[in-house]
């Protein structure tokens, strides 16, 4: 019997950019009896059902963008005989559909590090139950992942966990709802042990693919501190100083090393905990800005976040400690009008800003968004392939459409059309050369053009241009560039480098 992880995609690029973590997580978490899984990734290359055998179990995660093809993979393996496990966000937030569309024989919500295990070996003794309850594990049950079983020059960043769960609530986002408010911090040498172990193999630069890097804001604290009770305020401070016990071991680690994470706009308003990311060599953060204006960032419960020139301000706050920012950014909010679209590239732009994504509003499962919206459609007749447009997922890709809730102002193709050209205008060639002075050589600029390239081919033509053929010449462009890149990103291995003390 032989295991299967696989992380389903509709879209190979020969080449991936961060390596799906969990596949490594599930693949330490399968029980040493059975052997080593075979892992297939999707976003490298297709998988070839042939390898897939009677008897295998077969572990395939998912979240809401690439459940369909995980359905197909699902139901492959099944009539391949093989034992059907399903997990990820979307299974955990819909149990029935992979057991009766994904050729399931058993689900497992939540976490994965502790059930998958369980369910491995159920299958093995020929008698998985359809539903295991993951749940939230304590964070020191976060298994480290199995990178002895990457394959070799494939991906261009590494990924390591510090931190589930995010406290904020935000409208259109599932994580605080999946992965829990409460912070879960991984402790600090398990991590540091984990990426010792990625820069001996080679990896210089690693995402701390976290919820949100900063779970405990400084305005938190001040208001904790206001209460008679002081239990809140001290539990606030313990975490806030376990972030920085883990920064002061990053900042021992060799010089070149590399950070990206995700992190909330507060972080701007804290000159200490951004001190200490540049010192930790975290030099890149996703922050979510989402809107630009007042009104927008109401539309998503975001109102910590700020807007126009305070906007800018914080943004630039991070750039000046050092640390770029990929802004991310949402069209097609209620409040949007045309002269929104403009109004949010000129910012991006003036906020200096290295990277950029503009997606457009989908009412995705798990959140606040979409139950407002599940709740409009009730009545609505539309069709597409048979699908309700509330079950947009299971709409083939090709006839998906791109935007889902009616705008009170703009159609669907105006929204569409407004978003690519912002995509364009801010990754034109000369807007490009323009930002890539953030390095000093020619040949890191030239780096950053390709880099921007490659991101804007792999995320904003695949993902919503509406004919197949562009989505076709994106990958094939993709995957042309990518493996380049990929060798931008590698480092020498570093078979001596110890734990720093
Ligand atoms: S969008 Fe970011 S800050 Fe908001 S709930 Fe999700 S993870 Fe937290």
């Amino acid at each position: 019997m032989q295991v299967h992880l696989i992380n389903p995609s509709h879209l190979s690029f020969g080449v991936g950019v961060i390596t799906p973590r969990w596949l490594y997580v599930l693949a330490a978490a399968t029980p040493a009896e059975y052997g080593d899984p075979i892992i297939t990734d999707e976003t490298l290359e297709t998988l070839d059902p042939a390898t897939i055998h009677a008897g295998d179990v077969v572990g395939i995660g998912i979240h809401t963008g690439n459940a369909l093809r995980g359905y197909e993979v699902g139901r492959a393996a099944r009539e391949r005989g093989a034992w059907v496990v399903f997990g990820g966000i979307h299974a955990t937030l819909y149990p029935d559909e992979p057991l009766s569309l994904g050729g399931a024989h058993a689900v497992v919500k939540g976490d994965g590090d502790v059930a998958w295990g369980v369910a491995v070996s159920d299958c093995a003794a020929g008698a998985p139950k359809p539903l295991y309850e993951g749940g939230k594990i304590e964070a020191d049950q976060f298994l480290p992942a199995r990178w002895d079983l990457l394959p070799p020059d494939r991906y261009m960043w590494a990924s390591v966990q510090t931190v589930r769960g995010c406290p904020k609530h935000c409208s259109f986002c599932s994580v605080w709802r999946t992965d829990g408010q409460k912070p879960r911090l991984r402790g600090t040498d398990a991590v540091v042990g984990e990426i010792v172990e990625l820069r001996r193999r080679g990896f210089r630069f690693i995402a701390l693919a976290d919820d949100n890097f900063y779970p405990v804001t400084l305005t938190d604290i001040s208001m904790a501190a206001r209460r008679a009770d002081q239990g809140q305020r001290q539990r606030l401070e313990a975490l806030r100083a376990e972030r920085f016990e883990l920064m002061e071991k990053l900042a021992k680690l060799p010089n070149d090393t590399v950070f990206f994470t995700q992190i909330t706009m507060e972080a701007a308003e804290d000159p200490a905990f951004l001190g200490a990311m540049k010192r930790a060599h975290i030099m890149g953060a996703l922050v979510g800005v989402e809107a630009v204006t007042p009104a927008g960032l109401k539309d998503v419960y975001k109102d910590f976040n700020y807007a126009g020139e305070n906007l800018v301000d914080r943004l630039r706050a991070f750039r000046e400690a050092g640390i770029h920012v990929l802004g991310s950014f949402i069209f097609g909010l209620p409040s949007d009008r045309p002269e929104t679209f403009e109004a949010t590239a000129a910012i991006a732009t003036r906020a200096r800003v290295t990277f950029a994504q503009f997606v457009m509003l989908t009412p995705f499962p798990g959140t606040v968004d979409f139950a407002a919206w599940e709740k409009t459609m009730e009545n609505d007749p539309t069709r597409i392939a048979g699908v309700p447009l509330t079950r947009h997922w299971l709409i083939p890709q090709e006839l998906r459409p791109k935007v889902y809730t009616p705008h009170p102002v703009m159609g669907a193709e105006e929204i569409r059309d407004r978003t690519q050209a912002v995509w364009d205008d801010f990754y034109s060639m000369s807007k490009i050369w323009e930002r890539s002075n953030c390095v000093k050589s020619m040949k890191a600029r030239l780096a950053f053009v390709l880099i921007s390239k490659l991101y804007r081919q792999m995320y904003a033509n695949t993902g919503i241009a509406t004919d197949s053929a562009r989505v076709n010449r994106s990958a094939r462009w993709a995957r042309l560039i990518a493996a380049p890149c990929r060798r931008l990103f590698a480092g020498q291995p570093m078979p001596e480098l110890q734990i720093p003390n």
